[in-house]
């Protein structure tokens, strides 16, 4: 989404509210492929602080994300935290694009990559399909959320193990 500023430029300290809905596909983290149910849904406030702008925000929308213990894909609310700093380019400030300040040209400002840091920033570590998630056995492999498997889950150090087949020779 292109935001056009061109109103808030002509007054300092002036600052605006937006809300509208952002076509977010694929992102892609860590091997893992996040996919989501709709477009998200986005409400920024900018200012004019007179050397750059602030904006400020909220990003929300059901992410399908798949559960780290039995691997099954389950829809999660997201909803992250937009917050970025922009200067426009003009004689005499070409502007260094960094982390802290960005850099825009024109009458409008792309908050696109400041959506997808949002969403990124607010997904979970590890995610589970609910907090009692058993997940597979590390054996058969068997959801263990739908019953007990027939494995004997041995815990037993490995280097016991070793000791106690010497003690059987
Ligand atoms: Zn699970
Ligand atoms: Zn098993």
């Amino acid at each position: 989404m292109k935001v056009d500023i061109s109103e808030l430029k002509e007054n300092r300290n002036a600052s605006m509210e937006l809300s509208f809905l952002e076509p977010v596909t694929l992102i892609k983290i860590g091997g893992e492929e996040i996919t989501f149910n709709g477009p998200a849904s986005v409400e920024l406030f900018i200012s004019n602080d007179t050397d750059f702008f602030t904006i400020y925000g909220s990003v929300s929308v059901e992410a399908f994300l798949r559960c780290s213990r039995c691997l099954k894909v389950f829809t999660f609310p997201l909803k992250g935290t937009i917050e970025a700093q922009y200067r426009q380019v003009s004689p005499g400030y070409e502007g260094i694009e960094d982390a802290d300040l960005k850099v825009f040209n024109g009458n409008e400002i792309d908050v696109t990559s400041d959506i997808k840091e949002g969403l990124i920033l607010s997904l979970p570590v590890k995610a589970v399909c609910f907090e009692e998630c058993k997940g597979l056995c590390p054996t058969c492999g068997k959801d263990l959320n739908k019953g007990k498997c027939e494995c004997k889950i041995e815990d037993i150090d490995p280097r016991l193990a070793v000791l106690k087949d010497l003690l059987k020779e």
